[in-house]
């Protein structure tokens, strides 16, 4: 296997070379676009459209021509690393971009309009930094037929590479800050259609709140160790995604044989199980209930002035731990991914927040809820077309049964959910949007301001249309979820979509803080991976963290129509556990789960 870096970041500031002049990205001043990348040095960022792009071009043909790779790795392509988003003004680029467009560089100083900024983001994205990568897959593949595999973590970023996977084979995301996090973003690459690579330990950098630069991040040669690395190993096992181990270079200074070190020691056995396990692991797939629309055109375009960018993935992330708690597995996709024929594979589409949708899209959910699907959709969803021009009414205000009273939200401190049903209060979201009905929409819930001792009007309603549902939430509601795991919230969720869910449920796992299940199956075979997140990290992210485990945890599988269970074992453990099967289901209680477990049912 080749790695390959695609203009990542190598002209240091301080060396001589006359071309580096040449193939430097510049501001509108005139002035070199600079980097640091991990705290060594300063770099020139390279500009894709310079002379750079061919000497990269060629230096990988000479890598594939003259060296027999099973494999191309890239890194990139960029264009930028930390001015990724300042707009390149070399020679070079305005030309192109002349050429392409008939007008210059947009300037981001304020005086660009929308279209202009629109037109530019879409060029360079498209016409420069993925088209490279399609130009470069397309040159290994004449060269040598191997596959072609990327980095894409800025997947969910305003990057200008998340769309290149359309033309490779798969990618890499290397880490995400929680293991339930991390699971989320395998699925979710996974859902591309593409293999998916992680890194084991990518995140278990010095935590360096104090450090003056940032971008020195720490003991790169003694990551932390232990248990974080075992439990991140499981969770792209649980993924089924291929891993690599990122702290290697700790490894070469080792003075003793390697596996003297015990974290290393207990990573082996992750990797060992891996390979032992292989075939079965490969042979089963997820078989998600639901679908969660991730909004990756709102992170590239919505604008709105309560929108908080850095917390936008609490919403996606939050519908993820929500279902994960309530025990249903979801597949998240995303949302320029959407198609008829996925949505139709999901009980239950949730879409969290998802602000910038096309009329196209809009059209597409609309007709799978005519179709009986289930749609949840919750707070700025479908207020803005695909690249945030505001509606100032829903895209999907018919559907929902809702319209918009304002287009912005308000935030109020104090704020209630009074389920109309029941009378009961529970905390809402502090930010809500106010809307009425609209047609036959039948309010569910309403938003009390209890320090107003008033009634600021729907908070969730819900309306039939053709053969399905929707249900629609003004609010965040799974990002408060996301930021507090409130018990009230989990229960009204419940209450929300166990009467769709529940009777086509594949398993059961009793809510347990912490623990995360991961279900997939085949023909012959149930596998439910047990996650136990239950270490000591609840004030800082990355300090070291140790685990506790979690007891006696009851769990039932659903046995396929006609089936039933010839043998029910604990693969990591190796712990024979009493199980039985009644009613259609396996039970069994789990005696523990340290970090990790994998049931394995056969079935007979
Ligand atoms: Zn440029």
């Amino acid at each position: 296997m080749a790695y390959n870096p695609l203009n990542h970041p190598f002209m240091d500031v301080n060396s001589d070379n006359p071309e580096y002049r040449d193939w430097m990205r510049y501001d509108a001043q005139g002035r070199p676009l600079i980097t640091r990348h991990m705290g060594w040095t300063r770099f020139y960022e390279g500009c894709l459209n310079s002379p750079l792009r061919e000497q990269i071009r060629e230096r990988v043909r000479e890598v594939v021509t003259n060296y027999p790779v099973d494999l191309m790795y890239f890194d990139g392509p960029y264009e930028g690393m930390d001015q990724e988003m300042h707009f390149c003004h070399s020679k070079y680029c305005e030309a192109a971009y002349q050429k392409a467009r008939g007008k210059g560089v947009p300037l981001q100083d304020g005086s660009a309009t929308l279209q202009d900024l629109i037109d530019y983001r879409q060029w360079m994205a498209e016409d420069v930094v993925v088209a490279f990568m399609h130009e470069i897959a397309d040159m290994v593949r004449q060269v040598r037929d191997v596959p072609v595999v990327f980095n894409d973590t800025g997947l969910l970023s305003r990057g200008w590479r998340a769309r290149a996977f359309r033309y490779v084979d798969g990618f890499m995301f290397e880490a995400a800050d929680t293991p339930e996090q991390k699971l989320f973003n395998m699925r979710l690459g996974q859902s591309t259609g593409k293999v998916i690579w992680t890194y084991i330990s990518s995140h278990t950098e010095y935590n360096s709140e104090h450090l003056k630069d940032k971008s020195v991040r720490g003991w790169y040669s003694a990551p932390v160790e232990g248990e974080r690395l075992e439990l991140d190993a499981a969770v792209a096992t649980a993924a089924g995604a291929g891993y690599c181990y990122w702290g290697l270079n700790r490894l070469f200074y080792l003075p003793q044989d390697i596996l003297e070190a015990p974290s290393i020691r207990s990573l082996k056995a992750v990797f060992d199980f891996a390979q032992e396990n292989g075939r079965l692991l490969r042979s089963v797939s997820p078989r998600p209930q639901a679908g969660i629309l991730t909004g990756a055109q709102t992170i590239q375009w919505y604008q709105g002035s309560f929108f908080v960018p850095q917390a936008y993935r609490n919403y996606y992330y939050g519908a993820w731990q929500l279902l994960k708690d309530m025990g249903y597995d979801a597949e998240p996709f995303l949302d320029y991914e959407m198609t008829a024929e996925r949505l139709a594979g999901y009980k239950l589409v949730f879409v969290p927040n998802a602000a910038c949708l096309s009329e196209a899209q809009c059209a597409t959910l609309t007709t799978y809820v005519e179709a009986g699907g289930t749609l949840l959709a919750t707070h700025l969803t479908s207020i803005a077309d695909e690249f945030g021009r505001p509606r100032h009414d829903y895209g999907l205000s018919e559907l929902f049964g809702a319209s918009l009273k304002s287009p912005e939200p308000l935030e109020i401190p104090d704020l209630y959910l009074r389920v109309i049903s029941s009378g009961k209060l529970i905390p809402q979201d502090p930010q809500v949007l106010l809307f009425q009905t609209a047609g036959s929409a039948e309010v569910i819930a309403e938003t009390h301001d209890r320090g107003h001792r008033r009634t600021l009007g729907p908070a969730v309603v819900t309306r039939r249309q053709g053969k399905g549902r929707t249900i629609y939430i003004g609010s965040g509601l799974e990002a408060i979820y996301e930021e507090t795991l409130n018990a009230s919230l989990r229960e009204y969720f419940r209450s929300l979509l166990d009467p769709i869910l529940a009777s086509t449920r594949t398993h059961e796992v009793e809510f347990r803080p912490g623990l995360m299940s991961q279900f997939a199956s085949s023909q012959d075979t149930l596998v439910l991976h047990l996650l136990a997140n239950t270490g000591n990290i609840w004030k800082k992210l990355l300090v070291q963290e140790e685990f506790l485990p979690v007891k006696d945890v009851r769990v039932r599988l659903r046995l396929p129509q006609g089936r039933s269970a010839n043998s029910v074992a604990l693969m990591w453990s190796g712990a024979k556990p009493a199980w039985r099967v009644r009613d259609g289901w396996v039970e069994l209680t789990v005696p523990q789960v340290t970090m990790y477990e994998v049931i394995r049912v056969d079935l007979a």
